[in-house]
C-alpha cells in the first residue's frame, strides 16, 4: 500500500497548491477520500497515512466496511443519491450526507436520526448543470430547501454539494462551480449559516477550489481506477 500513501500525499499537495494559487489559506479545502468499491484494507491503509474522512455511495457496501473498521475512529460521508428506503441506515451509520435534494428525504433522515447522537451533517445537492437526468435540486429551489432542512431537529445544514456534468470545452469548466458558489453566498446572505461547499473530484479539484470549494471528494487519484460494478 506504499502507492496509496504516495497518492494521498500527491492529492494533499494538489489541494494545498490550489488553495495557495487562489489566495486562500492552505487548509481552506478538506479532503474527503472516496473509497467506494475499494475494500476495508485500502481504507485502513489510508487511515494509517493520516486520512480520517471517507466517502461512500452504496449503503450496504459501506456498512460492511464500517463493521470491518469498527476499531478506527473515522468520519463517514454518504455521497450517493439518497433513496427513501435507505434513509434509516444512512441516518444510523453516517456522520454526513451530501446528496439531500428533496425535503422528503431530509425529513426521513431527521426522523431516523438517534436523538442521542450528534446531528447528521447535511449538504443540499444542487443540479448545477441543468441536466434532467442528474440528481440534485433545481438551483431556483435551493434556498427554500435549505431553509426547510435547517429547521429539522436532528440535521445540521452545512452547505451545498454539486457535481458538474462532463463538459466538452475546458473553458466552460469553471461555470458550474461558480454558479454553486454564487448560490452558496446568496443563501448565506439570507441568514443560513452555511460553511461547506462540497465540490471537486479527481479531474477538477483545482477548478473547484479556485471557485471556493471547502471540501473536495477524491477517489481515483487516491485509490486508483475503479472497476465498474
Ligand atoms: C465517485 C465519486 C467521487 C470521486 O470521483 P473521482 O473522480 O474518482 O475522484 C466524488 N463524488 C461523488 C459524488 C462520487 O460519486
Amino acid at each position: 500500500m506504499q502507492n496509496l500513501k504516495e497518492s494521498l500525499t500527491l492529492v494533499r499537495t494538489r489541494i494545498e497548491r490550489a488553495c495557495t494559487a487562489s489566495g486562500r489559506p492552505v487548509d481552506a479545502a478538506r479532503l474527503l477520500a472516496v473509497s467506494k468499491t475499494f475494500g476495508a484494507d485500502s481504507i485502513r491503509a489510508a487511515a494509517e497515512a493520516g486520512q480520517s474522512a471517507f466517502g461512500e455511495s452504496y449503503v450496504q457496501e459501506a456498512l460492511d466496511k464500517r463493521a470491518a473498521l469498527a476499531d478506527l475512529a473515522l468520519e463517514w460521508h454518504f455521497i450517493g443519491p439518497v433513496q427513501s428506503n435507505k434513509t434509516r441506515d444512512i441516518a444510523a451509520h453516517f456522520d454526513w450526507v451530501h446528496g439531500v435534494d428533496r425535503l422528503k428525504v431530509a425529513q426521513r433522515l431527521s426522523d431516523a436520526r438517534d436523538p442521542a447522537a450528534a446531528p447528521l451533517q447535511v449538504c443540499v445537492q444542487v443540479n448545477i448543470s441543468c441536466e434532467a437526468s442528474k440528481s440534485g435540486c433545481d438551483p431556483a429551489q435551493a434556498q427554500a430547501l435549505c431553509a426547510a432542512v435547517a429547521k429539522l431537529p436532528r440535521l445540521r445544514l452545512r452547505g451545498l454539494m454539486g457535481i458538474p456534468a462532463p463538459i466538452k470545452d475546458a473553458r466552460d469548466a469553471r461555470a458550474p462551480f461558480h454558479e454553486l458558489r454564487v448560490l452558496f453566498e446568496n443563501i448565506r446572505a439570507s441568514g443560513l449559516p452555511l460553511d461547506t461547499i462540497s465540490a471537486g473530484m479527481t479531474d477538477d479539484l483545482e477548478i473547484a477550489i479556485a471557485e471556493g470549494s471547502t471540501l473536495v471528494r477524491v477517489g481515483t487519484a487516491i485509490f486508483g481506477q475503479r472497476i465498474p460494478t
